[in-house]
Formats: C-alpha cells, sequence, structure tokens
C-alpha cells in the first residue's frame, strides 16, 4: 500500500474528525513528515477531502489538518 492511499484511509477512518500531519505521521508510522504533508495536498479537492487550520482531533493542538466530509 502507498503511502497516499494509507493517509486517505485514515482520514476516512477518522472522517468527520480532523487529523494533522504529525498525527498522521506519528499514527502511520511514516518516515517522514514532509510525506504525509504532501500526500494530504494531493487528497485534497478530491472525494471530499479538505486541509484547514483546525483542532486536530487526536492531538488536540491547532494544526493543518486534513478531513473527509
Ligand atoms: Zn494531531
Amino acid at each position: 500500500m502507498t503511502e497516499l492511499s494509507a493517509i486517505e484511509k485514515l482520514v476516512t477512518r477518522l472522517s468527520p474528525e480532523p487529523v494533522c500531519d504529525d498525527c498522521i505521521t506519528q499514527t502511520l508510522g511514516l518516515s517522514r513528515h514532509e510525506n504525509a504533508d504532501q500526500a494530504a495536498r494531493e487528497l485534497v479537492g478530491s472525494n471530499g477531502f479538505e486541509r484547514a487550520k483546525d483542532i486536530c482531533s487526536l492531538c488536540g493542538e491547532v494544526r493543518l489538518v486534513t478531513r473527509r466530509h
């Protein structure tokens, strides 16, 4: 499974709760934070994925989060 599809699955599972790049990185055990950031940006605009500054549902910090509606 690619990191992109793993991230898509994670965000979909948490939907409609948002999750930040750090929590995506930690939850999926990604090697680099930049990978989560890049993949999440690729998801935006397709299938109801959105990126915004909001409270992450996992860590509770205000960060750039990804969610699916
Ligand atoms: Zn978080």
